[in-house]
């Protein structure tokens, strides 16, 4: 199963692709928390993306082909794979389509999520993650059972990310309508687009999607 998960920033991609993960066993590919490990780790990609991310400006598009191209070459994905956050551009998408076909791939479904941009910044101002497993939470829509602490793996440690503020989420936004959503027709034309409305709760959203596959 191949699948892309597309939406606006907020939208709940990480969090679908959890338990789609969970679902098929294939592995969620997230272009963002690739760059937050590269810029942690402070590698040249990292040290490229870091002023960008921290702006809500897209990294270019060569540098995000290559990191999927070898992301999608190994050997979890042999049964797979859940795209979170790309593409994000025609040229990624166009890059995409490339790179499966000569691996003789196909996506199944390219699922946009669609989320008002109130919501969205809600979203976005409340959201956390457990800093050791990465499960994602929210403030008010998605706390831990126990507050302070991990429902998946018991941790303590939560972080918030620098780039979730309320002046970066306008420019994410604007970013988003500028460079990402004139990929959703691209995908429409050809029948692998299916949408989803992401207003409902969490599991509803969820079970909208697993309907569709
Ligand atoms: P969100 O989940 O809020 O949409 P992501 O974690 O996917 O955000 O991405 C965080 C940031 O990383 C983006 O604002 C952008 O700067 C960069 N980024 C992630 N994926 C891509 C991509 N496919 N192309 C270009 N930049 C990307
Ligand atoms: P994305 O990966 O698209 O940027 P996330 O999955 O990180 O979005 O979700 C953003 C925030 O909103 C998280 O804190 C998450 O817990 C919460 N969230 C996700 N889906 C929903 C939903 N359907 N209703 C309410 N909150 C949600
Ligand atoms: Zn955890």
């Amino acid at each position: 199963m191949n699948l892309i998960l597309l939406g606006p920033p907020g939208a709940g991609k990480g969090t679908q692709a959890q338990r789609l993960m969970a679902h098929y066993g294939i592995p969620q590919l997230s272009t963002g928390e690739m760059l937050r490990a590269a810029v942690a780790e402070g590698s040249d990609l990292g040290k490229q993306a870091k002023s960008i991310m921290e702006a809500g400006d897209l990294v270019p598009d060569g540098l995000m082909i290559q990191l999927i191209s070898q992301r999608i070459g190994r050997e979890d994905c042999a049964n797979g794979f859940i795209l979170d956050g790309f593409p994000r551009t025609t040229a990624q998408a166009e890059a995409l389509d490339a790179m499966l076909a000569e691996r003789e791939l196909q996506l199944d479904k390219v699922i946009a999520i669609s989320v008002d941009e109130e919501a969205l910044i809600e979203r976005i101002s409340g959201r956390f993650s457990c800093t050791d497993c990465g499960t994602g939470y929210h403030d008010s829509f998605k706390p831990p059972a126990v507050e302070g602490v991990c429902d998946e793996c018991g941790g303590k440690n939560f972080e918030r990310r620098k780039d979730d503020n309320r002046e970066t989420v306008q420019a994410r936004l604007q970013t988003y309508h500028q460079q990402t959503a004139p990929i959703i027709p691209y995908y429409d034309a050809d029948g692998r687009l299916a949408r989803v409305d992401g207003m409902a709760e969490i599991r509803a959203v969820g079970d909208a999607v697993l309907a569709l596959l």
